[in-house]
């Protein structure tokens, strides 16, 4: 028997989005109450690790503007954005912003003590409010102890959910393990709300922490919900090399230059007028061009690289804005940014796609939300802008939220949990997994998983290796079996959980490809070199994938156009 928890919403996640949305709710209404489910603690979620800032529009007075902030989106989401949920979310934004400064947020000030703001790849004003290069452990702090003020709010740290819960097209709950015990509860809810953060771990040279592992896709995904959009995966153009830990944009928002082995500022090639600040598919690109055409530097296991060079900024300013980034150079590549350049190449870095939801990030099915990296709206389209995911993850994490609430105050009748689904989950795990799991070891697994993907739906693609990928990623499926655990015990077992991760790992990696080899164009993340233009007669529009037995099933829907026609991007 699977012991029981009943409560108003459960919101599973404990980043941005997750923690925004808790709060929004339980300030609603206090008899409403909520419960925060996370398989890490929530400072450690990897919101923690955002360094550049959050976008918005501070200071009409001084020439930016929503429509600016809105088209600046659009253009950089190469038109694939639904531009109704851009403009709703320009609009939203600078409250957010404000609302966490009340919250008790250290933004970094201006000297007249207003808010100070930063520039930032494909902005046209400088927008990114920022707290040093430590936004995320302040922001993250800020929210998470703004949801200890209130009782309503209980967290379930190192949770682990693994199903959700529906009948009749409505939402009933989830299914979580408790990963001290190991034993599986079922949170009964009348809300949910998914904020599960990115699929960054698909790959091997990846910006992501350890825990963006892609459940709440898969999960959405198993119950029918359609994933969005899901071959457009970021390349952020500066991971260190060899780790892929992130040089924050910040570092050419303060003027860094990228360099290839000629000493040459390339990007000059690429995008004369914003340089390095152009958005960062076009950069990414142009990084790998200069790489394939041998400008870049050989660096080990085949990560090739181009030079980031601070060095002219001078030690006060990198000491005092880049404090983060000097300490990442030089503890894991021994380098001192003031007096050497830096080794970078695009690295995986943001999930432009996710679970489908509609402008109130609702999901397809009735009581059931997501907010933040794992839901596609679309607000980023084709390639996501700088400093403007943190800001999607409060603004939706405020909308979900308030809708959650809404509903939960409305909903007087009561739906049960579906128990054959629970039976179902409880088998899976430890019958199917658990004890009787068989297949190759997921590590190794694992790894090829994220070899393949950062092989074959990288920077640039193409038909061929796409259909490579897909064979591999298929074939891979098959030897992972049901998952083979050897630690049988069930407290903490990492050994299990890893397993479920790869299992929801693997399901989503399918889609990424079957998705990207569809597209038979160009388009922001999406390069192809068989189908190098933009087709805006037969793809401006969303992929949707419905799972099969046989694999993903695509449909299209269309793109939402308001003001700003598709026109060629020029940076
Ligand atoms: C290094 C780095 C720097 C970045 N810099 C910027 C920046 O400067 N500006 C910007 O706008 N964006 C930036 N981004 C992107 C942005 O930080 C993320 O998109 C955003 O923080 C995601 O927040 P989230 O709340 O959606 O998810 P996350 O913060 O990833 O949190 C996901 C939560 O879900 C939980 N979870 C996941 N699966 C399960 C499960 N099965 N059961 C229970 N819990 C689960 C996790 O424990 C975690 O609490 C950066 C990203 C990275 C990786």
């Amino acid at each position: 028997m699977v012991d029981k928890i009943s409560t108003d919403i459960v919101i599973i996640g404990s980043g941005l989005a997750g923690l925004r949305a808790a709060i929004e709710a339980a300030s609603i209404d206090s008899s409403i109450q909520v419960s925060v489910i996370s398989k890490v603690h929530a400072m450690r979620s990897h919101s923690v690790a955002y360094a550049g800032g959050t976008g918005a529009v501070l200071y009409p007075d001084e020439g930016d503007s929503f429509d600016l902030h809105a088209f600046d989106t659009v253009k950089g989401s190469d038109y694939l954005a639904d531009q109704d949920a851009v403009e709703l979310f320009v609009r939203l934004a600078p409250r957010e912003i404000l609302r966490l400064e009340h919250w008790g947020m250290p933004w970094s000030r201006r000297p007249d003590g207003r808010i100070d703001q930063r520039p930032f790849g494909g902005h046209s004003f400088d927008r990114a409010c920022y707290a040093s290069d430590k936004t995320g452990l302040h922001a993250m702090q800020t929210l998470y102890n703004t949801c200890l003020k209130y009782d309503n709010i209980t967290f379930y740290h190192e949770w682990f959910a693994t199903s959700i819960l529906v009948e009749d097209n409505e939402f009933r709950g989830f299914t979580a393990l408790e990963i001290k015990s190991g034993e599986l509860y079922i949170f009964e809810a009348k809300a949910g709300i998914l904020a599960t953060g990115g699929a960054g771990r698909l790959y091997s040279f990846t910006t992501y922490g350890h825990s963006a592992t892609a459940e709440g896709m898969a999960m959405a995904y198993r119950v029918g919900i359609p994933l969005k959009d899901m071959e457009f995966i970021q390349f952020h153009p500066t991971g260190l090399v060899p780790s892929g830990i992130l040089i924050s944009e910040a570092a050419r928002g303060e003027g860094g230059y990228l360099r290839n082995k000629q000493g040459e500022r390339f990007m000059s090639r690429y995008a004369p007028e914003k340089m390095e600040l152009a958005p960062r598919d076009i950069v990414s690109r142009a990084m790998m061009r200069e790489i394939i055409e041998g400008r870049g530097f050989e660096g080990p296991n085949g990560l090739d690289y181009v030079h980031l060079d601070l060095t002219h900024l001078g030690e006060e300013v990198i000491d005092e804005k880049l404090t983060e980034i000097k300490m990442i150079a030089m503890k894991f590549a021994g380098i001192n940014p003031v007096n050497e350049p830096v080794p970078v190449r695009p690295v995986a870095h943001y999930t432009m796609g996710g679970v489908h939801v509609d402008i109130n990030g609702q999901t397809p099915v009735k009581g059931l939300w997501a907010a933040g990296e794992v839901n596609c709206v679309s607000i980023h389209g084709a390639n996501r802008l700088g400093c403007n995911s943190t800001t999607d993850c409060l603004v939706y994490g405020y909308i979900t939220g308030k809708n959650a609430a809404e509903y939960v105050l409305k909903k007087t009748d009561k739906s049960d949990v579906p128990l054959i689904q629970v039976e179902k989950e409880e088998k899976r795990i430890f019958d199917e997994i658990l004890k009787g799991g068989f297949g190759d070891d997921p590590y190794l697994i694992r790894r090829e998983m994220q070899n393949t993907m950062t092989q074959h739906a990288y920077v640039f693609r193409d038909g061929k290796s796409l259909e490579e990928g897909l064979r591999k990623i298929r074939e891979l499926r098959k030897r992972f079996g049901t998952g083979r655990v050897s630690d049988k015990s069930r407290e903490f077992n990492q050994n299990l959980i890893n397993v479920l991760e790869l299992d929801a790992m693997l399901e989503v990696a399918e889609v990424v490809l079957v998705s990207a080899l569809a597209r038979t164009e160009s388009r922001g993340a999406h390069y192809r070199f068989d189908y190098p233009k933009r087709d805006d007669v037969n793809w401006l529009k969303h992929t949707l994938a419905y799972k099969t037995p046989e694999g993903p099933r695509l449909e299209y829907i269309p793109v939402r156009i308001t003001k700003w026609e598709p026109k060629e991007r020029k940076y």
